[in-house]
């Protein structure tokens, strides 16, 4: 155990009042990096229900969108990860055509552009969407065309986004190796990472050591969903055995650490070298509190590991289920946390740094984009005949 006493840095005070009100507005246009975002978590109840439609599945509870959209979040709220997975068989269903996959990745870039996100990883599962003939690499295809498109009719409409994707395998399916070489296939076409998702208990991540093996052999990246339902075993396998560059949600790692009366904190030796080696946290503070691993927004552990510098960025995970943005996400916990432009600002350059593209592209994003808007929204406005 290391212990040490939590103080603020003169760089980055916590909780200090900011020069330009941050409120929804404002939020939405500050340049937000997302990392954590699932394609068959993020469509527009409309969008379902027309893909329902002309698909002929007749199995949603509601055929009005507002119903429909409320339905989502009230089945994912019920407190279970169970049940919350079950919301996707809808939207799973309703995504085994060509067509439907290009409209969905498009409107999903759109949707996140109008929302001030400049850069995101969204991820999906290749292998759930093969229901009806389609193979592996149409999937495939099929998304990175959607992608192209929702990022330009952005670009048209004067919001810029990069947007990379990153293909996911079940962990209670066998098909994690396939997935990985599919992932590095499409390497050069807008893949930039491999993720493993569904249900923690009973699945770890050792099950699919071939595919992190063969990743690590290939030079790329991926990430493990680990720590959210189950505690450190499985985010010490996803680091220490399988080599994951990031974690999903990650929630967890706050069993250990310990906080004391007298406001030292005590650190375990995951939780130390989790910090020590900035591994990022894809936290998703809505979908934790959902799934209840987190008891309340207030009370999310994103506010100790915060408070102790770890790798934090905040993430939307399943926006259709949590009814969430990432400025929605960001304006609640600036309101819970006391969180000012400098928090914000820092969460973006987090996940920026730990995006999975290549440096370069990184280092601009962020000299380019991130910034200078945040400097220039911490300095406030000029002042009138200055
Ligand atoms: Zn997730």
């Amino acid at each position: 155990m290391t212990a040490f006493t939590v103080e603020p840095t003169p760089d980055r005070a916590i909780g200090t009042g900011p020069p330009r009100p941050l409120d929804t507005l404002s939020v939405r246009d500050a340049p937000k990096v997302l990392l954590h975002d699932h394609l068959d978590g993020g469509l527009r109840p409309g969008t379902v229900l027309e893909l329902a439609e002309s698909a002929g599945y007749r199995r949603l509870p509601t055929t009005d969108p507002g119903a429909l959209g409320e339905w989502f979040t009230t089945a994912a709220g019920s407190g279970s990860l169970k049940r919350y997975l079950e919301t996707f068989a809808h939207t799973v269903a309703v995504l085994q055509r060509r067509e439907a996959l290009v409209r969905v990745a498009a409107e999903c870039a759109e949707d996140l552009a109008a929302d001030g996100v400049v850069y995101a990883e969204v991820r999906y599962a290749p292998e759930l969407h093969v229901e009806q003939g389609l193979g592996l690499d149409e999937v495939v295809e099929a998304v990175l065309e959607g992608f192209r498109l929702g990022a330009e009719r952005a670009a048209g409409a004067g919001r810029r986004i990069r947007i990379g994707c990153l293909l996911t395998a079940m962990r209670h399916a066998a098909r994690s190796r396939e997935i990985a070489e599919l992932a590095v296939r499409y390497r050069d076409d807008g893949v930039v990472g491999f993720d493993i998702a569904g249900a923690e208990a009973g699945f770890p991540p050792t099950r699919h050591l071939d595919a992190f093996e063969y990743l690590r052999r290939e030079n790329s990246h991926f990430t493990i969903h680990a720590g959210e339902a189950f505690g450190l075993p499985s985010i010490w396998e996803a680091l220490q055995w399988c080599g994951a560059d990031r974690l999903g949600h990650g929630v967890r790692i706050t069993d250990d650490i310990k906080e004391l009366d007298d406001g030292t904190v005590r650190l375990g030796r995951l939780a130390a070298y989790v910090r020590d080696k900035r591994i990022p946290l894809e936290m998703c503070p809505t979908s934790n509190v959902q799934t209840g691993a987190a008891r309340s927004t207030a009370e999310h552990p994103i506010g100790l590991l915060t408070r102790l510098r770890f790798r934090v960025t905040v993430n939307t995970d399943n926006r259709l289920m949590s009814g969430c943005s990432m400025t929605s996400e960001l304006v609640s916990l600036a309101e819970t946390h006391r969180y000012g432009w400098a928090d914000l600002r820092w969460f973006a350059v987090n996940a920026m740094k730990s995006a999975f593209i290549g440096f370069d592209e990184r280092l601009s994003l962020i000299n380019d984009v991130i910034k200078p808007w945040y400097a220039a929204v911490e300095a406030g406005p000029v002042p009138a005949g200055g």
